[in-house]
């Protein structure tokens, strides 16, 4: 089933497009990668997914319903969104950086069932522990699973993810991308995680949306999209793909010599 529809998206800041004529459809439970150089429009289709900006032309229907047409809260309770970085809060704990991530569900004060709903998603994200210290003392990947416990306790149908990974070390990159997976694949949800890291989208993405200039250059499953032909006129590199443990892995070589 088609879970989000986008159809001849067109984005402009102050009349400089950053999204061209963006055509895609994402389904139901699958874990979509976005890549693309820096510049190339993958926060920006998020951020037009999540209603954050309101596209120019074209448009994006989730669950067959245009988003133009979600109520805030239904948008609250749909998707979740997961920016790339939050410079700093205002001094609050986690248990309360994740509590607000309720808000589409809470009244005028939280009830029990928001507080459990709380603890069961630090739990799973293995960061109880850290309940009650200040989010701004903690390390980046302890910052990046607190944001993703936020919006997973929107319980949204669909998760946006901008960079999980970045300023990850490498083991906090994997097991940033399993915990996604893991609860992707537990509760149904559909997942779009703009991602630089290619080798991170060949493992753990079933397609991949490939952008260049603000368009879609390729879309189709790692095989497909992960060329080293595609991969070129991406990125101007030179790469060597190669398979082990039957995924896709990209080694870089070098800049393309052609290219000035
Ligand atoms: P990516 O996430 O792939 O790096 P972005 O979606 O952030 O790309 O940016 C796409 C284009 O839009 C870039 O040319 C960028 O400079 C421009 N852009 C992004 N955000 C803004 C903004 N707030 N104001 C003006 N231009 C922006
Ligand atoms: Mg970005």
């Amino acid at each position: 089933m088609v879970k989000i529809r986008i159809r001849g998206l067109e984005f402009s800041y102050n009349s400089i497009p950053a999204l061209k004529d963006v055509t895609i459809d994402i389904h139901e439970s699958e874990i979509v990668a976005i890549v693309g150089p820096n510049g190339s429009g993958k926060s920006t289709l998020l951020k037009c997914i999540d209603r954050i900006l309101k596209p120019q032309k074209g448009g994006i229907l989730i669950n067959g319903k245009d988003v133009k047409d979600f109520s805030q809260i239904e948008i609250a309770r749909t998707v979740g969104y997961v920016p790339q970085s939050v410079k700093q809060f205002f001094p609050a704990t986690v248990f309360e950086v994740v509590l607000m991530g309720r808000r589409p569900y809470l009244g005028w004060r939280c009830s029990k069932r928001d507080i459990e709903k709380v603890f069961e998603v630090l739990k799973i994200l293995n960061i109880e522990n850290i309940a009650m210290r200040d989010f701004n003392e903690l390390s980046g990947g302890q910052q990046q699973k607190v944001l993703i416990a936020r919006a997973l306790v929107q319980e949204p149908e669909i998760l946006l993810l901008d960079e999980p990974t970045a300023n990850l070390d490498i083991k906090h990159q994997l097991e940033v991308m399993e915990i996604v997976k893991r609860i992707v694949r537990m509760n149904g949800i559909t997942a779009i995680i703009a991602i630089h890291d290619l080798n991170l989208a060949s493992k753990y993405a079933d397609r991949i949306v490939m952008m260049k200039d603000g368009k879609v250059f390729a879309i189709g499953t790692p095989e497909e999209v992960l060329t080293s032909a595609n991969i070129e006129s991406v990125y101007d590199v030179k790469v060597k793909i190669i398979r082990f443990n039957g995924k896709l892995y990209v080694i870089p070589l070098t800049l393309n010599q052609s290219s000035d």
